[in-house]
């Protein structure tokens, strides 16, 4: 058996040895830059070639005398592993002099080495090109980013999601699957040919992590998490606890709080995880379609068999008189502020507008919310829908109904990015009727829109369209049968636990004759305000079009013990076939909602009636235990069925 590894103590050498064996490795063993995984290493040499060496020039009776040597110089500090402390193996690892380590380092180019100049600030799109522009390693790419706000989180973010100095390969193979977009429908897009021996690929034009790192789930959660705070520590004094003095927002440390979450999380989707855990070839541009089988990323031509197009949304932004000459926010950029706003009016009443909205509420800004329509969340069940629009009312959110804004007037103007000092006038028409409110700042959250534009499908034979998205079939398939898409470019369900989900079906589909259909996946969603309303399956008016016959159980969340301790109120509705208990679908507002909702979701997926799901011992006192209460109802429904079955059947008998 060959010995990899050192196993005896590392043998201590003396001055003079240490200086022939390194002059030895100079002059015998070929230092040299080496690649792996896309990544280059610069002055390196091969732990086995050292091994060789020693032996032939009678360093050590064997390998593992050898190996005691390597160890005895790696342990003085004169080699070592190119990333890792290790000890030093008989292997083609990788190995550095710990003098060239030190040079190479201070040559290495990340973003905690640039824009120091800019610390603090908050730059425009083309601000950040022409920083980037003036770097002369920076690797010209044909895609740009957006706003950047200059902090160590934020490059950290960079750091991991778009190195400075990253290399995009330059291979010609023909890719088994390239994924398009490096945000959670492309990443597993990726991952899950590459984990079964595909040959993949994933082009990201801006960050990797895509909008749920980035300006999505995850900041958007953390900003929650310091609003909930912030309202606990409000509503202390109902629990008796209290505080001396007036309680103030950091809303400044928030934000970096949001950051740094958002910088901790960033290392999942790093550039380098994916191409050195997984071995994915990673391409940092803009992809756009040459033809049906073959892509263009800053010059270069990449040839697949199969593709996902992943490439999510943006934010839809209204056609509004005077909006593009006031620096608004939308969820792109909003995540960048610093500062909190004074009066701040949400154009659109969706879930992204109710949870910022709330959670800016929170921190005492005064927030205005224009909905389109004349009901709250329309599409939600109407007394969930009512509880939430009571707990934003609670919270100071103004929510005013069947508004639309006509025109916006700069009062001040604060120039090119958004600022507080800024105002504005906005005309609005609710009802009919012509309003004017001032403000100091807008949020745009007014839907999405896919990601389409400039991306060559008409080339590649792809129908799509700019409202929809991508035209996909059941199985996730384009108009093209080798090209697939995922996630917010093609889906109604615009959550990142779809496009993971879709991305899985595509890659199983297009690459093992698979047959997994979205039309099977059992959809669930949160929208994580406080109350949290989620939601499973079919809702009634769902069933009603459809000529689905259901029941529907209900539970008031402020009988649970655990609701009751905790001052909590909400409502759980499931509704289930006709006189069974398969469950079709259900809501629940109020308490951990988004858990209590994957329960349903376990239940529905493993077949599990909700006559079962009460019949778990749940643990005292948790919500969990509301399934008991209504799995009591079904049953006590069957039972009440069961005696009038027997009732008549006694008084036929008589008869
Ligand atoms: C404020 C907010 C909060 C949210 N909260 C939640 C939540 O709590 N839970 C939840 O499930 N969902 C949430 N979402 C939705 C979730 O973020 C998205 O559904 C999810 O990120 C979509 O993933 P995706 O891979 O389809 O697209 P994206 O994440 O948008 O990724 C697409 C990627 O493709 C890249 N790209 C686009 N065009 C090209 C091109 N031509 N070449 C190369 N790359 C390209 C983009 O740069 C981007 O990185 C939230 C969204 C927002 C805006």
């Amino acid at each position: 058996m060959e010995t990899h590894s050192y196993k005896l103590p590392p043998k201590p050498l003396s001055e003079e040895d240490t200086a022939k064996i390194i002059s030895l490795i100079k002059s015998k063993v070929e230092i040299k830059d080496r690649r792996y995984n896309h990544q280059t290493y610069k002055n390196c040499f091969i732990g086995r070639d050292v091994v060789n060496v020693l032996l032939e020039f009678g360093y050590g009776e064997n390998i593992h005398e050898a190996l005691q040597i390597c160890e005895g110089l790696r342990t003085q500090g004169v080699i070592g592993h190119v990333c890792e402390d290790k000890e030093f193996e008989n292997r083609k690892q990788f190995y550095v002099f710990e003098s060239d380590r030190k040079e190479l380092d201070q040559a290495k180019t990340t973003w905690q080495d640039v824009l120091k100049e800019e610390e603090g600030k908050h730059l425009c799109s083309e601000e950040v090109k022409d920083v980037l522009d003036s770097l002369s390693d920076w690797p010209k790419r044909n895609s740009e980013m957006g706003e950047l706000l200059v902090d160590k989180h934020n490059r950290e973010v960079l750091d991991n999601c778009r190195p400075l100095n990253w290399t995009n390969p330059s291979s010609d193979v023909k890719y088994d699957m390239v994924a398009i977009g490096g945000g959670a429908g492309g990443l597993v897009s990726s991952i899950t040919a590459a984990v079964s021996g595909a040959k993949s690929a994933i082009i990201e034009r801006n960050l990797m992590g895509g909008d749920c790192l980035n300006t999505g789930c995850v900041p958007s959660k953390a900003f929650i998490k310091a609003a909930k705070v912030a309202h606990t520590c409000r509503n202390a004094s109902k629990f008796g606890v209290m505080f001396e003095g007036e309680m103030k927002i950091d809303f400044a440390r928030v934000m970096e709080r949001m950051r740094e979450v958002r910088a901790e999380i960033a290392e999942h989707d790093s550039v380098y995880k994916f191409a050195k855990k997984y071995g994915i070839d990673m391409y940092l541009g803009d992809a756009k379609f040459l033809n049906e089988g073959e892509i263009d990323v800053n010059g270069q031509t990449l040839k697949f068999e199969k593709c996902s197009i992943a490439t999510g949304g943006h934010p839809y932004v209204p056609d509004i008189e005077g909006l593009s000459d006031f620096p608004y926010l939308t969820s792109e950029n909003v995540f960048n502020i610093t500062e909190q706003p004074n009066h701040l009016v949400i154009i659109g009443a969706g879930p992204i507008g109710c949870e910022l909205g709330q959670s800016f509420a929170r921190f005492g800004t005064r927030v205005t919310m224009l909905s389109k329509t004349n009901r709250f969340l329309p599409k939600e069940d109407p007394d969930a829908a009512a509880f939430l629009h009571q707990s934003l009312m609670d919270d100071g959110v103004n929510i005013v109904f069947n508004a639309e804004p006509t025109k916006i007037q700069v009062t001040k103007s604060p120039g090119k990015l958004w600022n507080p000092e800024a105002k504005f006038e906005m005309e609005i028409n609710i009802n009919g009727i012509s309003e004017t409110i001032k403000g100091d700042s807008i949020l745009v959250a007014a839907g999405r829109r896919p990601n389409v534009h400039g991306l060559g499908l008409e080339e590649a034979g792809v129908e799509y369209d700019h409202t929809r998205g991508v035209h996909v079939d059941d199985y996730c398939m384009t108009t093209n049968k080798d090209i697939y898409a995922v996630g917010d470019v093609c889906s109604p369900y615009q959550f990142t636990h779809n496009s993971d989900i879709m991305a899985k079906n595509a890659a199983k589909n297009a690459l093992f004759s698979g047959r997994e259909k979205s039309s099977e996946v059992i959809m669930s969603w949160c929208t994580y305000t406080d109350p949290e309303l989620a939601h499973i399956g079919k809702y009634p008016s769902e069933m009603d079009k459809e000529g689905i016959e259901y029941d529907t159980y209900k539970y008031d969340i402020s009988n649970n013990d655990r609701a009751i301790c905790d001052g909590v109120i909400g409502l759980i509705k499931i509704h289930c076939q006709k006189d069974t208990d398969k469950i079709l679908g259900g809501t629940i507002v109020g308490g951990p909602a988004g858990d209590m909702v994957s329960q349903i979701a376990q239940a529905m997926y493993n077949k599990v009636g909700l006559s079962s799901m009460g019949a778990v011992v749940h643990p005292y006192p948790t919500y969990g235990e509301a399934f008991k209460a209504l799995t009591s109802q079904i049953n006590g429904r069957k039972l009440a069925q069961g005696a009038k079955t027997v009732l008549k059947t006694i008084k036929k008998v008589k008869v």
